[in-house]
């Protein structure tokens, strides 16, 4: 069974409810750079003041920010990991390469969670969190095709990644993806 996994794809494919699930289910730990952002956010701290506008914006966050927060997680954590959100950018994908190389470790699989615009757009909008306006929306699925969309290339060089396709039910997904992880 693969244990150290990382999800991939546009913002409403549904990443964060399938990682959370199988987390859950395979005693991984979930590795959510927008649920630690959040919390930091709401916690009112340092870190959390200065990603807030930034995120209200639909933009990403420094990729020092985001890279000290995944560091401090993954060196304090034994047994395997699911990280959903990160890396968001080339950058931040060659720093995690190399963070794993120093702890001796390796991604045994991507999964990729493809969706339309349209159900994306349906989905995000039917979220209502606060960076959920629509204009929000369209700028950070613009962010993800210019920014982010590369890590696919990237991830299947490196002979790592598995599509999904994201419509349909929760549970008729997660069997999608529970089939790649044997
Ligand atoms: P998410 O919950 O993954 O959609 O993330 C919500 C917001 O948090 C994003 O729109 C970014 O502003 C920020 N964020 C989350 N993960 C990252 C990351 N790896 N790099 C930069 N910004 C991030």
């Amino acid at each position: 069974m693969k244990q150290r996994l990382l999800f991939l794809g546009p913002p409403g494919a549904g990443k964060g409810t399938q990682a959370a699930q199988l987390a859950a289910s395979h005693g991984l730990l979930h590795l959510s750079t927008g649920d630690l952002l959040r919390a930091e956010v709401a916690a009112g701290s340092a870190l959390g003041q200065e990603a807030e506008a930034v995120m209200a914006r639909g933009e990403l966050v420094s990729d020092q920010l985001v890279l000290a927060i995944v560091r401090s997680r993954l060196l304090s954590h034994q047994g395997g990991w699911l990280l959903d959100g990160f890396p968001r950018n080339l950058a931040q994908a060659e720093a995690l390469d190399q963070l794993l190389d120093e702890l001796e470790q390796r991604i045994e699989l991507v999964v990729l969670m493809q969706l339309d615009d349209e159900l994306l757009l349906q989905r995000l909008l039917g979220r209502g969190r606060q960076d959920d306006t629509e204009a929000v929306i369209r700028h950070r699925l613009e962010v993800y095709r210019q920014q982010t969309a590369p890590l696919i290339a990237h991830y299947r060089q490196q002979q790592l990644l598995q599509s999904v396709e994201a419509a349909g039910g929760i549970a008729e997904i997660t069997g999608r993806i529970e089939a790649l992880l044997a």
